[in-house]
Parts: C-alpha cells; sequence; structure tokens
C-alpha cells in the first residue's frame, strides 16, 4: 500500500434501514476498506463480541473516555452512549485504509463540526412502510421499542440534505453496488491521486521531447 492516507466514510440510515449489512457487503467486496468499531455502553445483544461487533464499556467508563478526549464523535442514541476511538481511527487512516464509521447523524454532525475531512452517504429506506415492516420482521425489538426507532427515524431522514451521497435501501445487492461505487469514485478524486498521478506525471518529464511523436519505433 502506498504511502497515501486514508478516507473517512461516513454511513448513517435511520435504525432498520440495513447499514450495517450494507457496510459489511462493501467491506467484502472492496479492498482496502474497513469498518471503525465503537464504543458501546448498551448491553451486547445475543450473538454480538465484544471487541468484533463493539467494545462493549460500562456508561461510567464511556464517559470517563469520552472526558478525556478519546473519541472523534459520540452520541447518546435510544440511552446508550456510542462513540468512535479517535486514536484507532487517526491510526487506521494514516496506514491507508479507508474507513466506514456507521454512525448516528447525530454523531455524522460533530465529525463535520470537528472539521474532519469525510464523505457522508445517508442510506434511506424505499419508504417508512418498508421500514416499519422490516423492523417488525426481523422480530427483534419489542413493540414500545419499534415505535420509538419509528419517531427517531421521523426525525433521522430529514438529515440527508447534510450528506454528499444518498442512496435508496431497496435491494441489497444494487444498493451495496451504489455505496461500493462511491468509494471507488471518491478514490479517483484528483486530491486523493495527488501522489500517484505526480509519480506519473514525473515520468515523462524524464523524458526530454523528441519532436517525433507517435509510439517508439513506430
Ligand atoms: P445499535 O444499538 O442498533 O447497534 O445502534 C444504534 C445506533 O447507534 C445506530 O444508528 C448506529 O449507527 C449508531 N452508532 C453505532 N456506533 C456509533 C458510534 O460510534 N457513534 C455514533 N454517533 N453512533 C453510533
Amino acid at each position: 500500500m502506498s504511502n497515501r492516507r486514508g478516507r473517512l466514510f461516513i454511513l448513517s440510515a435511520p435504525s432498520g434501514s440495513g447499514k450495517t449489512t450494507i457496510a459489511r457487503r462493501v467491506v467484502e467486496t472492496t479492498g482496502g476498506v474497513g469498518i471503525s468499531r465503537s464504543y458501546t455502553s448498551r448491553p451486547a445483544r445475543a450473538g454480538e463480541r465484544d471487541g468484533v461487533d463493539y467494545t462493549f464499556i460500562s456508561a461510567d467508563r464511556f464517559r470517563e473516555l469520552r472526558d478525556a478526549g478519546a473519541f472523534l464523535e459520540w452520541a447518546e442514541v435510544f440511552g446508550d452512549f456510542y462513540g468512535t476511538g479517535a486514536d484507532e481511527t487517526g491510526r487506521r487512516l494514516a496506514a491507508g485504509e479507508d474507513l466506514l464509521l456507521v454512525i448516528d447523524v447525530q454523531g455524522a454532525r460533530k465529525v463535520r463540526q470537528a472539521g474532519v475531512e469525510s464523505v457522508g452517504i445517508f442510506l434511506m429506506p424505499p419508504s417508512y412502510a418498508e421500514l416499519e415492516q422490516r423492523l417488525r420482521g426481523r422480530g427483534r425489538d419489542p413493540e414500545e421499542a419499534i415505535l420509538r426507532r419509528l419517531a427517531t427515524a421521523r426525525e433521522e431522514i430529514r438529515a440527508f440534505p447534510e450528506y454528499d451521497y444518498v442512496v435508496v435501501n431497496d435491494e441489497v445487492d444494487a444498493c451495496g453496488d451504489r455505496v461500493r461505487a462511491i468509494v471507488v469514485a471518491e478514490r479517483a478524486r484528483r486530491e486523493a491521486m495527488r501522489d500517484t498521478a505526480g509519480a506519473v506525471a514525473a515520468t515523462f518529464a524524464e523524458h526530454p521531447a523528441t519532436g517525433r511523436g507517435g509510439r517508439p519505433g513506430a
């Protein structure tokens, strides 16, 4: 890998829009992209592993870390704390890895307000009715939690104009392809290609103009 710094991608979506599935899909199909692992004070759900899905910590420990400035961003979502570790993020980006932060809209705002360069991608469910159906269909949450998530979704959906890209998650494969295309296109931006493009251009400067034109030996 070159000494290029990685790019920070923020993926936000109302809960139940399938953002974790999409993020994993992008990582599986695109080399050099990783998902940032967040810290949370919420208890692990069945099947979730500490240090894999999240780093699970107590609310007190979370506050300690937050007050010590350990988070690039943090937010309280559905009564629990969530945050992105600043050191780990910085290290991975410095190593040239592109990083996907799967975070809520409050966290995305904090990253932008901190002046950290990032590319925002907002994932939308096809409709409110579809989101409701998905939340009920996954059978994970009690009714009151579903209603709370839907109410939050109504608020969150309004944040889409704050993002650089909007993708509708109508179908997992197609949606994953679109998010992957955004990552690939962002890598080809002139600023991102500056070192490589400069190095290529330099090989041209090493050759004085021959004035002959055409292909060598032609
Ligand atoms: P869940 O508890 O369902 O895993 O996540 C709840 C919400 O918290 C989701 O919208 C998720 O994207 C968000 N979230 C997860 N990690 C972070 C984080 O590090 N920072 C912020 N701001 N939100 C997060």
